[in-house]
């Protein structure tokens, strides 16, 4: 029989992750503002904060600690997160990946605080399929590194595919690999063509020559904007509860160590696209609201 603090654990961990979608679902920008507003921003902004201060707040709830102790400074990490967003939409070369450097700072932050440890004590990092982690404390500061397999395993895919052409300047700029499809366009999940899609970190283009003419600006922003949205997705949601189940098995916390699967991160991916329709999903929403800029 599970001890009764597991059953709890258990119990508050399947309410929070229903009242996460809950929320997700009501933090939504309407779809389809071509410009940015004020109010608009505000709401975008807020809803980020909201999303960091829940989940900061949840972990400790679930942890069996106090919720409101986690939500302000989980708030803060969520308004660096969303910084990261606005940052690598802007025009500049490297947005991308300075967006990518300061959402993952801001969702680091977020989990720090849901785990009790300082609120910027671990910096976690992801460089294409490496996980940087960087411990800040000054008695035992240090880098690490982790290997991603499961976006190692898609990029080794994607670079052995023909039919991709690796883009190295468009890499560097959005701070992660990005491919381009030859004499082929991208199918979205529904079978109609898309200009391009962001997956395990990922972004890959259709071939320009055949698809109407689009804003490949724009479009790459939206994309960016995926990457850094996965990075809270990744940081401080699926890597504490994997990590927590690795190293529960022989030898987890030595795997821990040196590999992130990317299973609980896949798991809660699919399942979020499965739950929710294209039209539904927040995270759409919010790339196709941030793509324009300012
Ligand atoms: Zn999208």
């Amino acid at each position: 029989m599970p001890k009764p603090r597991t059953v709890d654990l258990r119990r508050r961990t399947g309410r929070a992750v229903a009242i996460v979608v809950l929320l997700l679902l009501l933090t939504t920008p309407g779809r389809g503002a071509a410009q940015a507003t004020l109010s608009q921003e505000l709401v975008v902004a807020g809803a980020n904060t909201l999303l960091g201060g829940l989940t900061s707040g949840i972990m400790r709830w679930v942890r069996g600690e106090s919720f409101l102790e986690g939500v302000w400074g989980g708030a803060l990490g969520g308004g660096v997160h969303y910084a990261g967003k606005r940052i690598s939409t802007a025009g500049f070369p490297g947005a991308g990946l300075a967006g990518t450097m300061v959402g993952a700072a801001g969702a680091s932050m977020v989990r720090n605080v849901g785990m009790g440890h300082g609120m910027l004590e671990y910096v976690t990092l992801p460089l294409g399929p490496i996980v940087l982690n960087w411990r800040t404390t000054p008695d035992s500061a240090g880098v690490s590194a982790r290997l991603h397999v499961g976006r190692a395993i898609f990029l080794g895919r994607l670079l052995l595919n023909d039919d991709l052409r690796f883009n190295g300047a468009e890499s560097l700029s959005a701070g992660t690999p990005v491919f381009e499809a030859r004499d082929r366009v991208i199918e979205g999940e529904s079978g109609h063509e898309i200009g391009g899609v962001e997956m395990w970190g990922t972004i890959t283009l259709s071939d320009r020559g055949l698809m109407p003419p689009l804003d490949y600006g724009r479009l790459l922003a939206h994309e960016r904007v995926h990457v850094v949205q996965e990075t809270l997705l990744n940081i401080a949601w699926a890597d504490p509860i994997e990590d927590w189940l690795v190293s529960r098995l022989p030898y987890g916390d030595v795997v821990n160590r040196y590999v992130d699967f990317g299973g609980v991160y896949m798991a809660l991916a699919g399942l979020m696209i499965l739950v929710l329709p294209y039209e539904y999903r927040p995270w759409e929403d919010e790339a196709a609201y941030m793509e324009s800029g300012w």
